[in-house]
């Protein structure tokens, strides 16, 4: 805690993070100022720092701020660099850090860390869930759950942090080093905020930085761009693979998950569906093992975990139709993933905000599909898709409530319906969750 006791900290972006950074640091004994683009008569976090004695600058983000010392700059994850603040911070030579690095510095247990483009948050629970099972104490932070400094300041030696981590947030740590760091994939995600693709590379490999030659790095080697991104790494080397066998790590064999040649599962005991959960699912026995997790408390996640909530997270079945609700599946890549996750017939519901997209990518996976019910926005420009796919049967309804009757009405025993919009949700809703819970409410009520 030395780093921030005493310190003159400026903290840029509030939200839950920085929010959470505040109080903290407060606590700490650091000299804290807030700066929240957001006005302060409509910004109830600003206020409730400033009840409590913090000095708090809102509605913009003035250079003047700078006039005074400050040791470090917490920023939210979200801001971007190129933010005149921010530029003018590193000017002056002052490092800045994201609020993961405050929980590392405060924190008494170690971490275990996940980032990747995607699956992060699957893995997360997964791995938490495992670590639960087998009584080894987790405590859970970052996207799902609390704010990374606000668990760590709470958490005992014996806890274990499992935290989910963005690139943004790596890319404000200087000191930060998880006891084990996974890396699950590099996909072309977030190229606008980081620039080129080793850019973004670089930005996860900084998950490895830190670590010592007693920590462990588990990784996708299938994934060319997570090879690339460990090759600096000292870390002990857990690798995983659904393509390849592999001696000193994880693989399937004969329709079995192997942990270094130790079989571990079936795979069709496995309740969460697709190839990408897979990699989740290896990614995260990897861990579980290396904590000594019990093989039956691995099991029993895995034959129980129905999936994190809107993620292609099963639902019910109802006379044979089986329903998962994927409302996280904003963009193509995440529903092609969901449409291959089945070998059983699919009715696909779909649609939300058009951002001018054609959906042209979708019509591969399209012609796996025998239904759709479209909805929103994009409902005439995911038909066009459809019928290039082949499919015959295209409804168009108002929204997710009436896309649910309408599947179900054209369902047979044994259909796979599944919500995977392909779309943003903000023409119709206010968040994917929204959306989801829904599709959730009207399955409950059909029969
Ligand atoms: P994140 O937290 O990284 O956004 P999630 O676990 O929330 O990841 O999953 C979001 C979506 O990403 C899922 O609905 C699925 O479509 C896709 N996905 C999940 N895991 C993987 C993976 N290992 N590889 C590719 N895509 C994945």
């Amino acid at each position: 805690t030395e780093k921030f006791s005493n310190k003159h900290i400026l903290i840029v972006g509030l939200a839950k993070s920085g929010f959470a950074a505040a109080k903290v640091l407060k606590e700490l004994g650091a000299f804290i100022t807030v700066n929240d683009k957001k006005p302060f008569d409509v910004n109830e976090e600003a206020k409730a720092l400033a009840e409590m004695g913090i000095k708090v600058v809102c509605g913009g983000h003035p250079m003047e701020l700078l006039d005074d010392h400050f040791d470090f700059v917490i920023k939210n994850p979200g801001i971007p660099y190129n933010n005149p603040l921010l530029i003018k911070a590193m000017e002056k030579g002052i490092p800045i850090l994201t609020e993961i690095e405050l929980a590392y510095h405060i924190s008494k247990a170690d971490f275990i860390g996940i980032t990747g483009s995607n699956g992060k948050t699957t893995t997360t629970t997964l791995i938490f869930e495992m670590l639960k099972k087998g009584q080894k104490n987790p405590l859970i932070a970052g996207n799902i759950g609390t704010v990374a400094c606000e668990v760590a300041k709470t958490a005992e030696k014996e806890n274990i942090i499992v935290t989910e981590l963005s690139s943004f947030q790596l890319m404000g740590i200087e000191d930060f080093a998880p006891k084990i760091a996974v890396l699950l994939n590099i996909f072309d995600a977030h190229l606008d905020y980081h620039g080129t693709k080793q850019e973004y590379i670089n930005a996860k490999a900084r998950i490895f930085e830190n670590q010592t030659e007693e920590d462990y790095c588990v990784i996708n080697i299938d994934d060319s761009d997570v090879l690339r991104a460990v090759e600096k790494s000292v870390a002990k080397k857990v690798p995983f693979s659904t393509t390849t066998p592999v001696d000193d790590g994880l693989c399937i064999k004969n329709q079995a998950i192997y942990y270094f040649n130790e079989k571990i599962i079936e795979i069709k005991d496995i309740v969460l569906p697709g190839l990408h959960n897979l990699e989740n699912i290896l990614a995260a026995i990897a861990v579980a093992k290396l904590v000594n997790v019990s093989n039956t408390a691995i099991i029993d996640v895995l034959t129980e975990f129905t999936g994190v909530k809107h993620r292609l997270q099963y639902i019910k079945t109802i006379h044979g139709r089986r329903f998962y609700n994927d409302s996280k599946a904003t963009n193509i890549l995440a529903t092609q993933k969901a449409i291959s996750a089945f070998d059983q017939p699919v009715i696909l519901l779909a649609g939300g905000l058009d951002r001018g997209n054609e959906f042209d990518e979708l019509v591969d996976e399209l012609k796996r599909v025998k239904a759709m019910v479209v909805y929103g926005q994009t409902a005439n420009k995911l038909e066009r898709a459809g019928k290039l796919a082949g499919i015959e049967v295209i409804k168009h309804v108002n929204n997710v409530e009436a896309a649910v009757t309408e599947a179900y009405d054209l369902s047979n025993d044994g259909d796979i319906i599944l919500l995977s919009p392909a779309c943003a949700s903000w023409d119709q809703h206010k968040t994917f969750e929204e959306r989801g819970d829904i599709f959730i409410n009207a399955v409950h009520k059909l029969k």
